[in-house]
């Protein structure tokens, strides 16, 4: 178990890393599988499913409610599992909320931070490449406050048009969201330099972490940002797992967005008493298996180190699209440099559900459609896309089968 904590941190032995994931060793329609669908969710190591099945055989009650001692140990493992995190993000925990994912903590921005502060006359920017959970949200706020949306365009390549996003910073704008890394193009934006930009001129920042933290080590002071949103499941964590972070005085200054247990002081039928940031945003019993999974995901991440992560994932990458590039009539959709570990691609006369559907019946798992980035699609003028996301846990045997199996593919479609 956890081969990786064993090994030593200068080179890391991946066949023992690949071992830990026991869901990569099975059979697909008769074929080895090929998971490269990471982008959507991450495979889990035995580290974070024994953490989640040690906690509901051994620990299991609700936290900060019992004084037994279960519910000691319970409260003690979730609020460990926020320092781990808090750790690895370079931040205090007391900052750190959590939550059930990215699309959570963007909400919670959304109603408790914009909602009451946004109106007529003023704007929120977004650029082309968001999730829609980095749009929707502020199109409800919009809705409701009369603030407009803006849009910062990309180059053809599928990079930021930095001028661009600087000259859309007019005054009206209030906040900016952009996402760390295109779940799409695999694009890394400069969030540090873009949050510096934004800063110069009073405008919040609200960074999508979703794509970021599954590849890189992500120091959240040095971005600078005033909010940073993340998600557990892409990271090695489970579902259903996540958090906000926020810098202090933003969350001394938000109103609860849920109400209920856990997030008061005092309650009064003529007024209640809030409990102190974080566990204010957290009302309700919270997915205490599932973040203390996360924690777990996140030692196991850390015995390896981001930059091994990293310098591994580059490699794979770079193997893949050489690969791709051969294939005819293939096209690699995003190309900026620096790109994270994420490929969308078409293959000319083919759609992408097709190829996607033919790839399954080889074993390969690469996901196609709109990837939750309709605003993207229409900028490349297509309705779908394949995509093809790594982890450090793929190995290059896998990338020579991805692409005999797409040669195939192409052939049978041709
Ligand atoms: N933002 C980005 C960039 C994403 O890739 C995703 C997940 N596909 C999300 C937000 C939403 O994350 P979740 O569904 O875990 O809340």
């Amino acid at each position: 178990m956890n081969a990786s904590a064993a090994a030593p941190r200068e080179g890391v032995d991946w066949a023992r890393v690949r071992a830990d994931f026991p869901l990569l060793a099975r059979m697909v329609h008769g074929k080895p599988l090929v998971y490269f669908d990471s982008a959507n969710t991450g495979q889990k190591p035995l580290a974070v499913i024994e953490a989640v099945d040690g906690f509901y055989r051994r620990h299991n009650a609700n936290v900060s409610r019992a004084v037994h001692a279960l519910g000691a140990e319970a409260t003690e493992a979730y609020e460990g599992a926020r320092a781990k995190l808090a750790g690895h993000l370079d931040v205090r925990a007391e900052d750190l909320v959590l939550t059930s994912g990215t699309t959570f903590a963007l909400n919670l921005v959304a109603y408790s931070w914009a909602l009451p502060r946004l109106g007529p006359g003023d704007a929120i920017l977004l650029t082309r490449m968001e999730h829609h959970a980095n749009i929707v949200p502020w199109q409800l706020v919009a809705a409701r406050t009369g603030a407009t949306i803006k849009v910062a365009e990309l180059l053809p390549d599928g990079s930021l048009d930095l001028d661009g996003l600087q000259a859309a910073m007019t005054p009206d704008v209030k906040l900016l969201g952009v996402t760390h890394v295109s779940n799409v193009l695999g694009t890394v934006n400069p969030v540090r330099e873009i949050c510096r930009m934004a800063r110069k001129r009073g405008i919040a920042t609200v960074v999508d972490g979703s794509q970021a933290l599954p590849h890189m080590a992500v120091d959240i002071p040095a971005i600078g940002c005033d909010f940073y949103a993340f998600t557990g499941h892409k990271m090695c964590g489970p579902t259903g797992t996540g958090g906000l972070w926020a810098r202090r005085e933003h969350l001394q200054a938000m109103p609860p967005f849920l109400g209920g247990g856990e997030m008061i002081r005092e309650v009064r039928f003529d007024g209640t008493v809030y409990a102190d940031p974080p566990h204010r945003f957290e009302a309700g019993t919270p997915n205490i298996a599932g973040h203390v999974g996360l924690g777990a995901a996140v030692d196991y991440l850390d015995a390896i180190g981001m930059d091994a992560v990293a310098a591994r994932e580059r490699e794979l990458h770079a193997h893949l699209e050489e690969e791709m590039r051969k294939v005819d009539g293939l096209r690699i959709v995003g190309e900026a440099p620096g790109k994270a570990a994420v490929t969308s691609f078409l293959v000319e006369g083919a759609h992408a559900h097709d190829l996607a559907t033919l790839l399954d019946l080889e074993g390969v798992a690469v996901r196609s459609g709109h990837h939750c980035a309709h605003p993207l699609m229409h900028f490349y003028g297509v309705p779908a896309t394949c995509r093809a996301s790594l982890a450090f846990y793929n190995t290059h045997a896998e990338v020579e089968a991805f692409a005999a199996a797409l040669r195939k593919v192409r052939n049978l479609l041709a």
